[in-house]
């Protein structure tokens, strides 16, 4: 292949740590694209590898329910909020939620201006008081109705949503009559974790409507919507299609998820990036000077580092974000992390020195 004579330079190790997406496609993944790269098959959904991939969640969730595959995680999310409310609601979340901070304001876009509310929490989580007192603080006519409540598993700072916290928020959800919404871009992870069912953190917690992560967990793109109130789906490849997320060659968006679910890999992949990260956290924790951010609990470790470390790491041609405060890093660790890469960090930061 002339054309690809020479490896581009960003796949340096330097990026390794950046987030879960800077990675490449899991090899389950890659020989799903492969096998299913034969032949033709109907389009926009109607082909066989695609039912077979809807069967795999299915199967993953132990329970009946409607998917529908879309390119990223922003239009899984806006979508589904969208299918969820009408445009006098409200979806309220966490303030670090990813619907709140990183989609440009799609859902609000999506659903014709739905307003989004947030509340704090310690640990990336929505505290429960803060939250019954933001369904509460206003019923009249003037205030957007509160409708959804989102949450994110795992959490934008790393931590894991346990099968009992969810069923407070889902406790809460039901007293007001609130659906639940469940950005799972991480999801993976966060099942890896805690070393349960699928099941336990999702339908059975009260999860009306699952964005489910491909891309972040190996996949080369691609997540699935996953609606275990199956009236909710009513309509939504419309939806779907209007927002320009219907693919046409539909296969290669839902063959990889088959890949990964049938093989494990999926579940696999994350808890290699979770014991990743646990290595780096321990890693960092014994370096005096650094102090942990957020309990590490899957695939991400957060530290507040000194500015000359921070400096220093971003001189050594590491890339990491530090969006938390002004000393905040967070370091991402992907299903094909290595050992070496993690101690070549390591190193580095010791080197550096406090
Ligand atoms: C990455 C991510 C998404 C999806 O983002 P896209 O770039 O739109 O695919 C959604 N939620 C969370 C918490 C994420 O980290």
């Amino acid at each position: 292949m002339p054309y690809l004579k020479e490896a581009p330079m960003t796949t340096s190790r330097h990026h390794a740590f950046a987030s879960d997406n800077g990675s490449g496609i899991c090899p389950e993944a890659w020989a799903a694209l492969e096998q299913f790269n034969t032949g033709y098959t109907p389009a926009y959904g109607e082909d066989e590898h695609t039912g077979a991939a809807t069967d795999a969640i299915r199967e993953f969730f132990e329970v009946d329910c409607e998917v529908f595959f879309v390119f990223n995680g922003t239009a899984a999310n806006s979508l589904a909020l969208a299918s969820l409310c009408d445009s006098y609601h409200s979806v309220l979340c966490h303030e670090r939620a990813h619907i709140e901070t990183d989609e440009c304001g799609a859902p609000e876009f999506f659903s014709n201006g739905t307003k989004i509310l947030t509340v704090g929490g310690e640990n990336g989580k929505v505290d429960l008081t803060a939250l019954e007192h933001q369904i509460t603080r206003r019923q009249d006519i003037h205030y957007p109705k509160p409708r959804i409540i989102s949450v994110t598993q795992s959490t934008e700072v790393g931590t894991v949503y346990t099968p009992d916290e969810l069923k407070s928020i889902w406790a809460l959800a039901r007293k007001y009559g609130l659906r639940i919404h469940m950005d799972g871009s991480r999801l993976s992870n966060a099942i890896a974790s805690l070393d349960i069912a699928p099941r336990c953190i999702t339908w059975e917690a009260g999860v009306d409507v699952l964005c489910m992560g491909g891309t972040k967990a190996g996949l080369a793109v691609g997540e699935a919507v996953v609606f275990f109130r199956k009236e909710l789906a009513d309509e939504f490849g419309y939806r779907c299609k209007q927002a320009g997320q219907l693919a046409s060659k539909m296969r290669f968006l839902s063959a990889p998820f088959l890949g990964v679910l049938r093989s494990g890999a999926y579940l696999r992949h994350a808890a290699h990036a979770n014991a990743m990260a646990e290595r780096l956290a321990q890693g960092l924790a014994g370096v005096a000077g650094i102090e942990l951010q957020y309990p590490r609990e899957s695939n991400a470790v957060f530290a507040r580092l000194p500015q000359a470390l921070s400096d220093g790491l971003h001189q050594k041609g590491w890339h990491f974000y530090t969006f938390i405060g002004s000393d905040g890093a967070r370091f991402v660790c992907n299903w094909n992390t290595t050992e070496e890469e993690v101690d070549a960090l390591i190193a580095d930061v010791t080197a550096i020195g406090i």
